[in-house]
């Protein structure tokens, strides 16, 4: 506003000049009165009254300096320059004759030789020129500031026109959400149960595979403790195997012997397999066969069986579970399944050394066989699995869109509930980003948002703020944005950009600086901080001009 005036002060045709008042040499015309030739002059501060000629005659009587107007005598004095076509301006009197030009009227320089040329009007023109463009700016401004005004209404009027429409949608949404649901979790139930009964069958086929093994391996383990294959074994007999010791002596005494064969002198076969082998298989080491494989003594007992087909179903694991010995009843008719591993084992024992160094019976496989998979699910099982995987999707999909457009309801909901100024001049520059590129860096300015700082050559963004607030003086609130929260200095504060906003019109990043640490400046130019101009420049006297 200020400029304003100012230009219509300069705008106003000098017409009505004043005829020249005489006045003594670097007087201003409003203090001319003070200075009347017929009278003595007293000082502007009071401190002396002396004859008149005493005023500008080159030597300084008055304290404040105001005898020597026209001279540099007195060291605080000052010279007016009228500068006509121009503005006035005072000056220190040390500058009067320095041989400087400082008026552009050039009357500073009357005693100095020097021939200061007027400059005045030319300044006043290039004056005049600027503020002409600047009101045309401001202007230009204006009018777009009211394009953006009505912009926003009709936008704004669309956006709230959408929300209640998408508002609408979201429930019968929700509906199709929760519709959906029911029948996603309708599938999932025999889904479920087909899933479970497959792995309910696969897991008790190998648990009967597991079971038929460890009864092998009990009936080789017998045949092998068996040394005079009268059909029983002995405590003597069991007694050849030290490393069945349980006290730790390293020797299977008779007592512990009998122990293991629970208080009897021997067992059968039936016996040895149902109570006996569990407790000594993890001890029980075989002398017949390289035991570090899976089942490794199961190949022994059961050579009756050679050639077989290959199983169709999976063949067993050794899985430790609490139920394998009661499995192990059941295990018989399965027998096929073993022959596999029988297969596996028999080549092995070719490549591992015959008599290994104390290796446990029946040790777990080193790696379980790929065989150990679930086995892929029956047509029907896959059918049900297939339903409800297509339930999923859907019922997946129509959540998504419903979070979709929730976001959209969040989203718009704060647009329009946004502060974008006195007429929602600013709300234009909502969805826009603002670049500046400096020597070093690369400002980005995204209004309502975020300012952020990049490297020119590369490298990661440091955020200088987040949309803080409005930050303008009170009278003048939209004149200014805060951002703030930014990217934590070292060993200092967050980050914060306080951005100012300037009349344009065109929406343009001029210039950010850091005027403390960590403190960035940035000036924003848009059309949308154009003040109203004047309506007619009124017609005013000014003499001076
Ligand atoms: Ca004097
Ligand atoms: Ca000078």
């Amino acid at each position: 506003m200020l400029l304003l005036s100012l230009l219509l002060l300069l705008l106003s045709p000098p017409l009505c000049l004043a005829v020249e008042v005489k006045r003594p040499r670097g007087v201003s015309l409003s203090n001319h009165h003070f200075y009347e030739e017929s009278k003595p002059f007293t000082c502007l501060d009071g401190s002396a009254t002396v004859p008149f000629d005493q005023v500008n005659d080159d030597y300084c009587d008055c304290k404040d300096g105001s005898d020597e107007p026209g001279t540099a005598a007195c060291p605080n004095g000052s010279f007016h320059c009228t500068n006509t076509g121009y503005k006035p301006l005072y000056i220190p009197s040390n500058r009067v004759n320095d041989g400087i030009c400082d008026c552009c009227d050039g009357t500073d320089e009357y005693n100095s030789g020097v021939i200061c040329e007027n400059t005045c009007k030319e300044k006043g023109r290039k004056e005049r020129e600027t503020l002409q463009q600047m009101a045309e700016v401001t202007r230009e401004g204006f009018r777009l500031k009211k394009i953006l005004i009505e912009d926003w209404k009709k936008t704004r009027e669309e956006k709230e026109k959408k929300l209640i429409e998408l508002q609408a949608g979201k429930k019968s949404l929700e509906d199709q959400v929760e519709t959906l649901r029911s029948v996603k979790e309708e599938a999932e139930k025999p889904e479920k149960e087909a899933k479970e009964q497959h792995r309910k069958l696969w897991e008790e086929q190998q648990a009967v595979a597991r079971a038929q093994r460890e009864q092998e391996l009990a009936a080789g383990a017998f045949k092998e403790l068996d040394d005079d294959a009268d059909g029983v074994v002995s405590v003597a007999e069991l007694q050849t195997h030290p490393e069945l010791d349980t006290d730790g002596d390293g020797v299977l005494s008779e007592g512990e012997a009998q122990a293991l064969l629970q208080g009897a002198t021997h067992t059968d076969a039936a016996a040895f397999s149902d109570r006996i082998w569990a407790a000594i298989r993890d001890k029980f080491r075989s002398e017949v066969l390289p035991p570090d494989l899976p089942g490794p003594s199961a190949a022994e007992p059961t050579e009756s069986q050679e050639e077989q087909p290959p199983a169709p179903s999976p063949p067993p694991q050794e899985e430790e579970e609490e139920a394998e010995e009661e499995e192990a009843e059941r295990g018989e008719e399965e027998e096929e399944e073993d022959e596999e591993e029988e297969e596996e084992e028999a080549e092995a024992p070719g490549e591992q050394p015959h008599e290994p160094p104390a290796p446990l019976v029946p040790p777990q496989p080193a790696s379980p066989p790929e065989e150990d998979k679930m086995p892929p699910y029956d047509e029907q099982t896959q059918a049900l699995i297939d339903a409800a995987q297509a339930a999923r999707s859907s019922f997946e999909e129509a959540e998504r869109s419903l979070k979709d457009m929730e976001e959209t309801i969040r989203n718009l909901e704060q647009e329009i509930s946004f502060d974008f100024g006195p007429s929602g001049e600013f709300a234009y520059l909502y969805s826009q980003c603002y670049e500046l590129t400096t020597n070093e860096y690369i400002y980005r300015l995204c209004p309502f948002k975020l300012v952020s700082q990049k490297p020119k050559l590369g490298g990661a963004a440091t955020n200088l703020g987040t949309w803080g607030s409005w930050a303008g003086p009170n009278h003048d609130k939209f004149s200014a944005m805060k951002y703030e929260q930014g990217t934590g200095c070292w060993q200092g504060p967050n980050r914060s950009t306080t951005v100012r906003l300037l009349c344009g019109k065109e929406t343009v990043v001029t210039s950010t600086t850091e005027p403390s640490r960590c403190e960035y400046l940035m000036e924003l130019v848009t059309p949308a901080a154009c003040p109203e101009p004047p309506p007619e420049p009124p017609a005013e006297n000014h003499d001076e001009l």
